[in-house]
């Protein structure tokens, strides 16, 4: 199941889905029922399993776009039986139940598991597709905690058995607990993070073939010279202490390049490591150009790097703002325009205006 919420991670949650699908995944996961009527208006039609709570007013809107809803307790199972009927719907809308074995964020108690499975089963309208939970801590060092879980989820799959509910499909991995504990792996396992070949936190190392497929490219956009004394951006945070060459990368927080990155970010021209002079603003930031590189106005910027290990790779700027790579690469907004290639071909772009200008310049 590959997990293309928040947009794909950043990416772009069709393409992602539509390659993912292409690689081999069975099925896709979302968080919202938003997220997933974006991929049945892209024309996406495997299963989709929204993986978070949904308002009452959305139940309408994911049984027409045929998701699949994850219930987590009774309250949800006449509104959805009913939602079905009124849309006629011809067959069963699949459900998945949702245990709770120790997240404690979403999900039923492993105890009512077959009480709400028999509800389910109840109702003609509906199927059970499918019975998950999730790990809270399969990417920490002591292994205590997720043995628990798996412990409380077999449990629950065998009062169901017992019950003699056929559960469906059976999951509970990320990307974690898939890398690192593959006899939970069940029916199928659900992957996020390292589908973006990012990983779920820098003690883990991804397999060779796991490789960030995201960069983020800018252009210098003006260059000039600050003089000893010159300050630079808003709250005047640097002052050249000699004659400095800088430029101009029209890309700030608006961007998703978070204000965090004031001062301490590094992007790369021509292959050097270039210092942030300053605020990152909304907009825009400076760098400090090194005497060593000969740069003229348009020159390419890499502001975040798919190279792993490097000080601007997503995992190097998660380190530096004390945060994960899943927020570096979601910050992303969609003012950045996503270019898609293969080999060397650019194969889609999508701005958010669809103005078509980056195609024109990429
Ligand atoms: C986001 C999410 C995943 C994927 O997690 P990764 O760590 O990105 O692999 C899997 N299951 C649930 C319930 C999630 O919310």
């Amino acid at each position: 199941m590959a997990v293309v919420k928040a947009d794909g991670y950043g990416h772009g949650a069709v393409m992602v889905a539509r390659e993912a699908i292409a690689a081999g995944a069975s099925h896709l996961a979302v968080a919202t029922v938003d997220e997933g009527v974006v991929l049945r208006r892209a024309g996406i039609a495997a299963p989709v399993l929204v993986l978070g709570p949904v308002d009452l007013s959305e139940v309408s809107t994911a049984v027409a776009s045929r998701l699949t809803l994850t219930i987590s307790d009774s309250r949800f199972i006449p509104v959805v039986a009913r939602t079905a009927r009124v849309i006629a719907r011809t067959e069963p809308v699949p459900v998945h139940l949702k245990v709770d074995t120790g997240m404690n964020r979403f999900g039923a108690k492993p105890e009512s598991a077959v009480r709400i499975a028999h509800q389910i089963e109840a109702r003609p309208e509906l199927r059970l597709d499918g019975i998950y939970s999730h790990f809270a801590d399969a990417d920490g060092e002591d292994d205590t905690f997720t043995m628990a879980q798996a412990d409380r989820f077999a449990s629950s799959l065998g009062d169901l058995r017992n019950a003699r509910i056929s559960p469906g499909i059976v999951h509970i991995s990320n990307s974690a607990a898939t890398l690192r504990y593959r006899e939970f792996d069940h029916d199928l396992v659900r992957i996020g993070i390292a589908l973006y070949g990012l990983s779920p936190t820098p003690a883990i190392m991804l397999p060779m073939e796991l490789r960030p497929t995201l960069g983020v490219y800018s252009r210098v956009s003006r260059l000039w010279n600050l003089e000893r004394g010159d300050s630079v951006s808003y709250g005047r945070t640097y002052t050249a202490t000699r004659r400095e060459r800088i430029g101009l990368v029209p890309i700030g927080y608006a961007d998703g390049y978070r204000r965090g990155l004031s001062s301490v970010g590094v992007v790369r021209l021509k292959g050097v490591e270039c210092a942030i002079r300053g605020r990152v603003c909304m907009d825009q930031f400076v760098l400090s150009i090194p005497d060593s590189i000969e740069v003229h106005l348009g020159d390419q910027v890499e502001v975040i790097s798919p190279r792993p290990g490097v000080v601007n790779s997503v995992a190097g700027i998660a380190r530096q703002l004390d945060t994960i790579d899943y927020e570096v690469v979601t910050g992303l907004s969609r003012r950045i325009p996503r270019i898609y290639t293969k080999g060397q071909a650019v194969v889609a772009v999508q701005d958010l205006h669809a103005l078509g200008l980056v195609a024109e310049h990429s």
